[in-house]
């Protein structure tokens, strides 16, 4: 038997053990065709399927409209953040970024050397403890998208509203919380996600873009960065990340059979809510920096009376079994990532140890 403990790493994070036991006991021989996955060409029908099976789950998963289409990509959420404007900047256009911290930052970071680049909303002034809401968002005139992060992996705060720009495409960096909630296909024409939050291993990114806005990418860009070339080649335009899209497949089949997007939406409210409460019944001994109403069922962020106490928290939260509970290092404190694959029951007993903790130390 193995000895899994509750990870609350924020990525890679924990996958759910039926998707992991299904690859151990097929690693060998898949289905019978004498070798593993990974050994296959990617041109095979073993893995043919993986691949097409992995497009449809997601679509059905995420009820993708027909006018999109879905793209498995190398280089995680991180690559689109180079591609975005390089698909998409052209002479005149602005490229709107909605500032909201640290991703959304790392995002704005590649569009900074083009020309067009503009910060449209900021909440620095508040710490990046807060989302705008949709009314607080306008795109600029002649705007060529408008970026967000729609869930702040380091700063535990969450998007509540989408906002409605018009015809400007909106592009959304939603990987720490994609398959947790459905997404407004109307008011979005582009949604990407690196896998290791939600979906899988890390290296592979997941992109659900608008056809239409597919026609808008640039020519004059590298074929692979392409997200028209990538579209056009079914996501083979080279080898693809196969372990890591046989991974997300079988993540796919475990949400199907938990409920679909609906049930993983549950059971983020139930966790987040355990973690939140033990907060809130604290009388202040422990605190959520983030604005009440933008608070993150995926990433809880916490911090105790002094840095000391933090440690000794992490620490003794560690030896009890509740893994990954540090806080980023660029914001310190506490972050219990809870990602689809925590069970509920993880997310109850932290609860209960931070009710014992403060109880032994205050
Ligand atoms: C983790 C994360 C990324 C980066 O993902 P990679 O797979 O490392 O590229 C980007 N955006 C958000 C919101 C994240 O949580």
């Amino acid at each position: 038997m193995t000895n899994r403990i509750f990870n609350f790493s924020a990525g890679p994070c924990t996958l759910p053990l039926p998707a992991l036991e299904k690859a151990q006991n097929e690693f060998l021989d898949y289905q019978c065709s004498g070798m593993s996955i990974i050994e296959q060409s990617h041109r095979g029908k073993f893995y043919d399927e993986v691949h097409n099976t992995a497009i449809q789950n997601l679509k059905f998963l995420l009820q993708v409209p027909d006018d999109f289409s879905i793209l498995m990509l190398h280089g995680g959420a991180t690559q689109n953040f180079v591609m975005i404007p390089m698909n998409f900047a052209s002479e005149g256009k602005a490229l709107d970024y909605v500032m909201t911290g640290s991703w959304s930052k790392k995002a704005a970071a590649e569009g900074k050397s083009y020309a067009g680049y503009k910060e449209i909303w900021t909440s620095a002034d508040k710490n990046f403890t807060c989302m705008p809401t949709a009314a607080q968002i306008t795109p600029s005139e002649n705007s060529a998208y408008v970026h967000f992060c729609t869930n702040e992996t380091i700063g535990g705060i969450e998007l509540q509203e989408y906002p409605d720009c018009g015809d400007v495409p909106v592009i959304m960096d939603m990987s720490s919380h994609i398959m947790s909630r459905e997404i407004p296909f109307d008011r979005v024409d582009m949604v990407y996600a690196g896998a290791q939050k939600n979906l899988g291993p890390a290296g592979l990114g997941v992109v659900i873009i608008r056809n239409s806005l597919l026609e808008k990418c640039n020519a004059n860009i590298p074929n692979f960065m392409s997200y028209k070339v990538q579209a056009d080649n079914n996501s083979l335009y080279n080898t693809p990340p196969v372990f890591a899209i046989y991974m997300m497949n079988n993540v796919l089949e475990w949400v199907k059979a938990n409920g679909g997007v609906v049930g993983m939406e549950k059971l983020a409210k139930q966790r987040s809510s355990f973690i939140y409460d033990a907060v809130d019944a604290s009388g202040g001994w422990y605190s959520c920096p983030v604005e009440k109403t933008c608070r993150s069922r995926m990433n809880v962020v916490w911090r105790l009376p002094s840095e000391e106490l933090e440690k000794k928290f992490i620490g003794e939260a560690a030896a009890a079994g509740f893994s990954g509970l540090k806080g980023h290092r660029s914001v310190g404190g506490c972050r219990a990532s809870m990602y689809n694959a925590m069970p509920v029951a993880g997310a109850e007993q932290l609860a209960q140890f931070m009710v014992d903790f403060k109880k032994n130390n205050s």
